[in-house]
């Protein structure tokens, strides 16, 4: 399969470093508040992209750290922010430790991941429990030249690492001292970045080092930890597009300065989800959580079809009408499976057969090019109109290939189906309806659906006589 790497701003093949195994690294939430949307779909690319390679075949171990420890993000300083630390501030406010809070938050994350179809990493490694792995990383650093410690305060001098730049085009001669980059008089040149910092006494998240007792810096845990699970080399790392700097191209310069070695093969970043044109935020109002989808009457497939109805590296405009589409399709999807399940061929059926090979061609044609999600839905969408066509006819002579084609197709994109087997006994009753409408006995007909409905079920009339039978 064909892959954009950021890195080298092409869509390549994939090629793992070892046969038949992919290591793949997610930078996590930092765990202060509920996930937005954002964050999900930014979670889904990978999840999409580690259930495509296991399809094919592949082990995939995927890491995804949980920060718990409320570095500042580009964002913050974007917006002027204070510069406190988030997960401290919350805690503050809610008279509540720092774990307490972050604990509550990393939970609520792994909740939504659950109710997302979201598969979970094989280890999600928290930042504070791997401290002395960063410590050592820095120490590494430091003894090479390429950190330097002031005060107690410890940076990453980019001047020594010329290749810094290389993943987000911010090299060393592009970047001014912007306004907005907060100078710290430790620092030797304004874009080294912290690697550890000396904490004020108010501080609550502290650690003893070589050089004082302190915090990490923003970006050295993911390079840590990342090596901790995965080795100097990880074969994918992903992310939100705003990661892509000041964030990967840190991570890249600490790793590859400390270990010597390339850090990753693959960059996989996921643009951002606007909400009505616009850029999520609080206080305009359209920032919204999982549990505020399902508040307007929305299931989380509903979202998650939504999502991978645009490709990852499309900017995603969500809408509601895009989720009410996405929620109709899926209707659409769910009535056609439940109508196989329940399938019995008639003689005139063994006749036919779908040919399912040329919908799973084109399927993995679409995520063999760069993960195109949206083109892979609209083949499931294909199937469906084929397979209810050829129901409709009594030309299904296939159902059970059918099925699982489609249950397959749903499993790569992370899409739970529901499906109901119907009772036998359920079956004769619609059956012996059926029957009576077309002799237009429609008293007795009527008595049969409502009995029908006592069981807990209700039959919707289709085209030429057919029928569907769902759970209420
Ligand atoms: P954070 O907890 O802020 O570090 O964000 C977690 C992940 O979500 C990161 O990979 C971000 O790049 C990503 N992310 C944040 N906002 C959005 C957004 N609006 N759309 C897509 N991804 C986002
Ligand atoms: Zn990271």
């Amino acid at each position: 399969m064909k892959l954009y790497n950021t890195l080298t701003k092409q869509k390549e093949e994939f090629k793992p470093i070892n046969p038949g195994k992919v290591g793949m690294y997610t930078c996590g939430p930092t765990v202060y508040d509920f996930i937005h949307i954002g964050n999900i779909r930014a979670y889904a690319t990978p999840d999409v992209l580690r259930r495509y390679l296991e399809y094919q075949g592949y082990e995939v171990r995927h890491i995804k750290n949980i920060t718990d420890v409320g570095h500042l993000t580009q964002d913050d300083l974007d917006q002027g922010d204070t510069g406190e630390d988030k997960i401290e501030r919350k805690a503050l406010a809610e008279k509540k430790t720092p774990e307490e809070i972050a604990r509550f938050y990393e939970d609520a994350f792994k909740e939504v991941e659950k109710e997302m179809n979201i598969l979970p990493a094989q280890y999600f490694p928290r930042a504070t429990a791997h401290v002395p792995q960063m410590i050592k990383m820095i120490e590494r650093l430091i003894d090479k030249g390429y950190a330097y410690e002031k005060n107690g305060n410890v940076f990453f001098d980019v001047t020594k690492f010329p290749e810094y730049g290389k993943l987000s085009g911010n090299t060393l001669d592009k970047l001014k001292v912007g306004a907005r980059l907060e100078e710290h008089p430790d620092k030797k040149n304004p874009w080294d970045f912290a690697l550890w910092l000396k904490a004020p006494k108010e501080h609550l998240m502290k650690w003893a080092s070589p050089w004082s007792v302190g915090y990490p810096g923003w970006h050295i845990e993911c390079s840590a930890m990342s090596t901790e699970y995965l080795g100097d080399t990880l074969d994918i790392h992903t992310g939100g597009e705003d990661n892509i700097f000041p964030h990967h191209e840190a991570e890249i310069a600490q790793s590859e300065c400390a270990t010597g070695q390339k850090f990753s093969n693959y960059w996989v970043h996921t643009r951002h989800l606007l909400v009505d044109g616009e850029k999520m935020s609080k206080s305009k109002g359209n920032f919204y959580t999982l549990a505020d989808i399902k508040k307007k009457g929305f299931s989380p497939m509903d979202l998650r079809l939504a999502i991978l109805s645009a490709h990852y590296r499309s900017q995603m405009n969500f809408t509601w009408q895009s989720i009410y589409q996405a929620q109709a399709n899926l209707e659409s999807i769910n009535n056609f499976y439940n109508r196989i399940i329940n399938y019995a061929p008639s003689e005139s059926d063994k006749f036919s057969n779908f040919t399912v090979d040329e919908f799973v061609k084109k399927f993995k044609e679409a995520l063999d090019d760069d993960l195109n999600t949206p083109l892979a839905v609209s083949v499931i969408l294909e199937f469906v109109n084929h397979g209810n066509k050829l129901t409709d006819e009594n030309l299904m002579g296939n159902p059970a290939e059918v099925k699982k084609t489609l249950e397959t197709f749903a499993k790569i994109l992370g899409i739970k189906l529901e499906g109901v087997v119907i009772p036998q006994e359920l079956i004769e009753l619609a059956e012996e309806r059926k029957e009576a409408r077309l002799k237009k006995e429609f008293k007795k007909s009527d008595e049969l659906r409502s009995k029908i409905d006592e069981m807990g079920y209700i039959i919707e009339d289709l085209k030429d006589n057919n029928y569907l039978i769902k759970k209420k």
